[in-house]
């Protein structure tokens, strides 16, 4: 039970699977005004950043739940760098479905929203694990500026243009859904950077020290394309925030 092995390659070097600095993350962190104790479950944890440095910085507890076997394995790791493996856990499985035995303060989904089906259905799942009065997180992204054409969304590697709303619309979804809106951060060109371009540089030295992978042509068209790609469609298009949701 893994993902797809592209993105093991090519996020490898990733602490953080979003467009989101370390800064940023801390900032959402201040921003939810986690206090030592609180519980965090994390749906698509990924390398576990999120709830690794919040233990550290705030004393959250957390679970987190990631598909990938390489990205469980670095979050397991660098919770013994940070001192916190005490405190949190990872668990590698698929998060489709998952209810948390003990219910939490915070329940959150950062860039993984198909676990639920889309959005609706993410913040249907997590309710179901939150105490009452707790807050839903969730990370998604949206369009900046609308992309003109299908084959634009399709450039910044949305299915459809109906991937994806603009901000206002997407804040105004989650208040139709029966959600107040309670904080939000929003990535921005330069996060989106630190996503996308460290991922060429993680292809490259992948190409160099795997030559005669099976993945190595397909690793190589990526590098070639994405650069300018990534410069004309996503940079342009595509915004992405955390969005924090407590229940009217
Ligand atoms: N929230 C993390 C990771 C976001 S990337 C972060 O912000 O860094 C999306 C993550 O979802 C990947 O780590 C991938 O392995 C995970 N994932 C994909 N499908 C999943 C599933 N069905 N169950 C659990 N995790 C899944």
């Amino acid at each position: 039970m893994d993902i797809p092995r592209i993105f093991t390659i090519t996020e490898s070097a990733h602490r953080i699977h979003n467009p989101f600095t370390p800064e940023k993350l801390a900032t959402l962190g201040a921003a939810l005004r986690l206090e030592p104790g609180t519980r965090v479950l994390d749906l698509g944890s990924g390398s576990g950043e999120m709830l690794c440095t919040w233990a550290r910085d705030f004393g959250i507890t957390g679970v987190g739940i990631d598909l990938s076997l390489l990205f469980n394995a670095q979050a397991k790791q660098r919770a013994l760098e940070l001192g916190v493996a005490d405190g949190v856990r990872f668990i590698h499985g698929d998060a489709v479905g998952y209810v948390a035995d003990e219910k939490v303060d915070v329940g959150a989904c950062l860039g993984a929203t198909w676990i639920g089906g889309g959005v609706a259905g993410t913040i249907g799942l997590l309710a179901k694990s939150l105490l009452p009065g707790g807050i839903i997180l969730i990370g998604e992204p949206y369009w900046r500026r609308l992309p003109p054409t299908e084959e634009v969304a399709r450039e910044c590697e949305a299915g459809s243009i109906s991937d994806f709303l603009l901000l206002p619309e997407l804040l105004t979804s989650f208040g139709a859904l029966g959600f107040d809106v309670v904080e939000m951060v929003l990535a921005d060109q330069d996060s989106w950077d630190r996503y996308e371009a460290a991922q060429w540089l993680t292809m490259r030295r992948w190409l160099e020290a795997n030559p005669d992978d099976e993945y190595s042509k397909e690793v190589r068209e990526k590098l070639t394309r994405e650069p300018a790609r990534y410069a004309a469609y996503t940079r342009e298009y595509l915004g992405w925030g955390a969005f924090a949701l407590m229940a009217r």
